[in-house]
């Protein structure tokens, strides 16, 4: 049969939740919190049906809800967009992304990719004929190398997508690095694909720096951001796009043919909900306490780490464990320890292995007592 993605492989994140299922494992692979959403969001949800929200919604979302991202964005990063032109309302941030990726990239276009990076990004790409030009994030923190993106901008170049903070690394862009990006960019045609799922989950001193808050980046930007990670609900699958009118305008016309709309009721919720910022605001503290506790619980592991700086990711170091590749060493810990993670070698270039294991901290603190536990008997 003829295969549109031959090198396609079953996403990391399926693999090992289902072997974390099978072995009954802790699981902290696939990044999602094992604690509730809010009972006031889920009850507007209920109460968005009861009152009769139960058809279609506008193609570009309902206007409340554009409107109150209109008031988040500005009032975080300064920059104001238009509520009725700029603004998509998308099944998760994977839709957004993917409505950018078909919008633009035409056969033959390249679209740079920094690796490591989610994997929906390449297949995407690959589907509309594009070519992804992977380039791999510097050492073992991930760092851009400015010089080597400059080099492969040419002609082709359609887009660059970047993320922020940083899925699996944990780091989070300096605002300096966005604006060498800027400098970068300027003069160029080249579209920024900017993935900013993470925006609120930051620690320490560091801040999130949006493509939306600089001029020159935001002209030419599509932010994609999601519910899920930002509320605890995932597997709602709501989040959206800001661009610039000329490029919304194309997003709309892929919208349109694809889903035409979102999920009305709980965009009536998500509305009424936003009213009040409190959550997302308080959301990097919240997800400090649950990295700071974790780390703490596994100072004394043979594990190493760096704390993450941002994203409820936690990458450790087990080169001092066992020189395994760390697919091999990740499906191990399964089966002989019952704890899960993800091998980032799945989302480096060329499957790049610096023996390293991703661990996903947003679970309950009694989930996280039992991971550590399990990690210290690793030796
Ligand atoms: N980008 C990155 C970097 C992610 O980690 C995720 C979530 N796994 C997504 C995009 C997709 O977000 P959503 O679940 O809203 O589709
Ligand atoms: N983004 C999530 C992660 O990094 C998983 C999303 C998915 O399963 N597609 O773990």
């Amino acid at each position: 049969i003829f295969s549109k993605l031959p090198k396609h492989k079953t996403s990391i994140f399926s693999v090992m939740s289902k072997m974390a299922f099978e072995h009954d494992a802790v699981n902290l692979s696939q990044g999602y919190p094992n604690f509730e959403t809010d009972q006031r969001l889920k009850d507007l949800v209920t109460q968005a049906m009861n009152e009769g929200y139960n058809q279609y919604a506008p193609l570009a979302g309902i206007a409340p809800l554009r409107e109150q991202i209109v008031n988040k964005i500005e009032s975080l990063h300064g920059k104001k967009y238009d509520k009725d032109a700029e603004i998509t309302v998308t099944d998760g941030a994977t839709q957004a992304l993917f409505l950018a990726i078909t919008a633009f990239v035409n056969p033959g276009d390249e679209v740079i990719v920094l690796k490591p990076a989610y994997d929906s990004y390449e297949p995407a790409i690959e589907l509309n004929g594009g070519v992804p030009v992977a380039l791999q994030l510097k050492g073992k923190n991930y760092k851009l190398d400015f010089e080597e993106i400059k080099q492969k901008i040419n002609a082709k170049t359609r887009m660059i997508i970047i993320n922020t903070p940083h899925n699996p690394g944990g780091n989070v862009f300096s605002k300096a690095e966005m604006q060498q990006l800027e400098q970068l960019l300027e003069g160029t045609d080249v579209i920024l694909l900017s993935d900013e799922v993470y925006e609120h989950i930051v620690f320490d001193d560091a801040k999130h720096y949006s493509a939306s808050a600089f001029p020159e980046l935001s002209k030419r930007a599509i932010v994609c951001a999601s519910f899920g990670k930002t509320f605890h609900n995932t597997g709602w699958k709501m989040g959206y796009c800001v661009a610039p009118e000329a490029l919304m305008k194309e997003i709309w016309k892929v919208m349109e043919v694809n889903v035409f709309c979102v999920h009305h009721p709980t965009q009536r919720a998500f509305a009424e909900y936003l009213r009040t910022p409190k959550h997302y605001l308080e959301l990097g503290k919240f997800y400090q306490k649950k990295r700071d506790k974790f780390l703490d619980l596994i100072k004394n592991t043979a594990f190493k780490f760096k704390p993450a700086k941002g994203t409820y990711f936690q990458l450790l170091d087990y080169s001092e464990i066992t020189n395994e590749p760390d697919v091999e060493f990740s499906r191990r810990l399964i089966k002989e320890y019952g704890i899960a993670s993800i091998p980032v070698s799945a989302f480096n270039k060329d499957n790049l292995d610096h023996r390293q294991l991703r661990f996903c901290f947003a679970k309950t603190d009694d989930t996280l007592e039992k991971a550590a536990e399990i990690l210290k008997k690793v030796k």
